[in-house]
């Protein structure tokens, strides 16, 4: 492709919005546009790189018999009713009504759709496995779209669904599926972790995430070196190291105007592993007390875990009808509302908020001045020791990239999606659903691979992969080499761009630094002086000077390493 026939709309300064860089490189290097909140125009080169991360995608579908369908946006309301998604979905489903005043929504995922056309085409065990698979629009109307295309409102999704005659089906058709994820993260360059994760709004048997370490992440893992342990934070489990317990009395102290574990722990002079943080939280049964120490946060979606449902924490309003105090000062000791409190709580004296306006208790023994039940309810933190091995684990932030479900007969009982097995019985699907984003995966490249001058794309998705560089088009001898080339190394069967435009060369090798091509040949004054081109890797920045007739053999030796890169 010509660059002066081309819309490549490179820009100097980062758009003043981005904050995570591969929002800003993509932006610059002229792959995307945003058109409003969370929605993208994909230009010619964004559009390159995403049909290329489809490529690999649909190949290693294909390779585990995947078939591909094409299922459709607008979804009828009543399947979502039967799953009962309709309304356990809150805001992030986009709702519509047709000039009939019927209920349709934009499609999140397709769960429902693929339970229904199961009741329609699937008949007998003989039917079963099945894997079908899609790369489609999805619409989600995220709280918070931010980070260019990594969490857009709109966006591309390969979403696979395999069926199943049974859980050890199921089984197989789910590590087919791990298999060929990371097969496409591999040959997509990506660096990344496969987790435990909480299967959330889908429901069902268990689940993995796909993490792109990056720290643009809105994710956070907790990974051990030792053993291999790794998992979504939501769901790590770290032991934290005890503190050395002191050999308090019970008594009250007055603790005036500390509200906060700082505050407190200042005020007595007290480590904050030996005060204990009470937060009040509102379940489906009502109010609860969550415990966790000083030191540590409670992980929402832990506490949700264990409850059993959605929860939000109680207004002040609540707190003070409840417990007689503000939320700074209440704890655990003598209330009547159920108590939750985090594993390491089990053993040692604590400070706790004595539910009385500006006084803590110290020396409160769990188990001895109140009963608890006890969960994993903590974030886990970097230091804590592995609950498999022992050994210290790490957290480090990730882009959430795939996302695998065994979704068991989760969505098959509702929908009635059945089979009729070998006795001419009636049982339900074992369903599994699988999840990439192609832009996430982008994004992740760009985010892991990038230098201070622009994008340094993995040999698989970029969007070309040789960049042909003539430094003055003013200059017949380089204009000249610079088209041969472009000839010969397409010929070769490389995807080639040609910087035909007449510009500065300061702008020409700023432009090829932002965009990112794997392979530059640049022709420039060095072929009227000594008869030769440049050779480089955008990863390296040495040049190798070549004839130009030697050029297409050297560009191929950098395309061998870097395509096994
Ligand atoms: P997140 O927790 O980041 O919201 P999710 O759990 O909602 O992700 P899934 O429903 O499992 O994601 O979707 C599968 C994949 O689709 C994700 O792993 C991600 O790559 C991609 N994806 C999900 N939401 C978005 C979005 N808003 N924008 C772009 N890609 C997305
Ligand atoms: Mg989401």
């Amino acid at each position: 492709m010509r660059w002066s026939r081309s819309l490549i709309p490179t820009l100097r300064e980062d758009p003043a919005e981005a904050e995570a860089v591969s929002h800003k490189l993509m932006i610059r290097a002229g792959l995307v546009r945003q058109l409003a909140a969370g929605i993208y125009v994909y230009l010619p080169l964004g559009q390159r790189v995403l049909d290329k991360i489809n490529a690999v995608i649909r190949e290693e579908m294909n390779r585990i018999g995947g078939q591909e369908i094409t299922m459709p946006v607008l979804h009828p309301a009543e399947i979502w009713q039967q799953s009962g998604r309709w309304t356990a979905i809150g805001e992030e489903m986009f709702r519509l009504k047709d000039r009939n005043q019927r209920d349709l929504c934009l499609g999140m995922t397709h769960e429902e759709v693929v339970a229904w056309l199961a009741t329609k085409e699937i008949r007998s065990y003989r039917n079963l496995p099945q894997i079908w698979y899609q790369i489609q629009t999805k619409e989600r109307d995220e709280a918070r779209p931010r980070s260019g295309v990594m969490r857009t409102r709109e966006f591309l999704m390969k979403d696979s669904y395999t069926l199943d005659v049974d859980e050890v089906g199921l089984a197989k058709a789910y590590e087919a599926h791990r298999e060929a994820y990371c097969r496409i993260f591999d040959r997509c360059g990506l660096r990344y972790y496969v987790v435990e994760s909480d299967p959330g709004m889908m429901g069902g048997l268990g689940s993995h995430d796909f993490m792109a370490p990056s720290s643009a992440g809105e994710d956070e893992i907790a990974l051990c070196a030792t053993c291999g342990y790794a998992a979504s934070a939501e769901l790590a489990r770290g032991v934290p190291a005890s503190p050395a317990f002191p050999d308090w009395r019970p008594e009250e102290v007055p603790t005036p105007g500390a509200q906060t574990i700082p505050q407190v722990s200042a005020l007595l002079k007290v480590d904050p592993a030996l005060l204990i943080k009470s937060l009040g939280y509102v379940g489906a049964d009502g109010l609860v007390l969550a415990l966790v120490r000083g030191d540590q946060t409670l992980h929402e979606k832990k506490l949700a875990r264990v409850l059993g449902g959605e929860i939000r924490p109680a207004h002040p309003d609540e707190i003070r009808a409840q417990f007689g105090a503000s939320v700074g000062s209440i704890g655990p000791v003598g209330v009547k509302v159920p108590i939750i409190a985090d594993a390491c709580l089990r053993e040692g004296v604590y400070v706790v908020g004595a539910n009385r306006d500006g006084f803590h208790l110290k020396g409160v023994r769990p188990g001895t001045d109140f009963t608890a039940r006890f969960a994993d309810l903590h974030v886990v933190q970097l230091g804590e020791r592995c609950r498999q091995c022992g050994a210290p684990v790490t957290v480090e932030r990730a882009i959430e990239v795939a996302g695998i479900f065994k979704l068991g007969t989760r969505y098959s009982v509702p929908l009635r999606a059945v089979f009729l097995d070998e006795t001419g019985q009636a049982r339900p699907i074992w369903m599994g659903s699988y999840g990439i984003g192609p832009a996430r995966i982008a994004a992740a490249a760009v985010e892991q691979s990038h230098d201070a001058d622009g994008i340094i794309w993995p040999w698989s998705i970029a969007p070309y992969q040789v960049h042909v560089l003539p430094v003055n088009m003013k200059d017949r001898a380089q204009t000249e080499t610079a088209e041969r080339l472009y000839a010969e190394l397409s010929e070769a069967g490389f995807e080639v761009l040609l910087d035909d435009r007449d510009e500065r060369p300061g702008v020409k090798f700023k432009d090829a630094d932002l965009i990112g091509i794997p392979i530059r040949v640049t022709v420039g004054t060095a072929l009227v002086k000594d008869g030769v081109v440049e050779v480089r890797a955008r990863r390296g920045r040495e040049d190798r000077r070549v004839p130009p007739r030697d050029a297409p053999v050297t560009v191929k030796e950098h395309a061998r390493e870097l395509s096994r890169a």
